[in-house]
């Protein structure tokens, strides 16, 4: 299946100069969807994964699918304010603005193995800000799986320590 063609690509959102990848219209697609989280599971089945873990908000999406298909638990990464127990925080610089994430500081046990399941890959600030919470809490991160990759922004480069894989890349 042509997993491409189900994205639909919106010129000058959020802002003037963004190519934004919309993937609302390839998850409303049954066949499309479950071929993209069939893939990104064909890639973790071998990697004895623990826990999936996703940040807001695409991030649920594409990640709690993952993580109900292999039959293992979701951890959500959130913006500030969201999670009620006690958190861990990390700042970072998005492709357009700041951000900062947080992760229940008791939300993984020691030593556990991650995979991190995210839309979208653009400069790789927001997966290596999952990656310091996870490891600021125990966790071993294992793998990075995206549906898209825009490989112009380059942010695999900052990811070669992690194993990476992407299913649909714009250059
Ligand atoms: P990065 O931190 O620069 O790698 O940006 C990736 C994050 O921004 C992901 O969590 C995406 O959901 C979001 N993002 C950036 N650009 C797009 C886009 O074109 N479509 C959908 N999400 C995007």
């Amino acid at each position: 299946m042509d997993i491409k063609s189900k994205i639909r690509v919106i010129e000058d959102f959020p802002e003037k100069g963004i190519s934004f990848k919309d993937i609302t219209t390839l998850i409303k697609d049954g066949e499309a969807f479950q071929e993209v989280v069939n893939r990104i599971v064909d890639d973790l089945k071998a990697r004895e994964v623990d826990y999936i873990a996703g940040p807001e908000a695409r991030g649920f999406l594409l990640g709690a699918a993952v993580a109900y298909a292999l039959g293992i638990g979701f951890i959500p990464i959130r913006k500030p304010g969201k999670l009620p127990a006690e958190t861990v925080k990390h700042e970072y610089e998005l492709e357009y603005g700041n951000n900062t994430l947080e992760i229940h500081f008791d939300a993984i046990e020691k030593g556990k193995k991650v995979a991190i399941v995210d839309d979208l890959l653009a400069t790789g600030g927001t997966v290596l800000s999952a990656v310091k919470l996870i490891e600021s809490i125990g966790g071993e991160v294992v793998a990075l799986e995206f549906l898209i990759e825009l490989e112009f922004l380059k942010g695999r480069d900052k990811l070669s320590n992690y194993h990476t894989n992407s299913l649909v890349k714009y250059d």
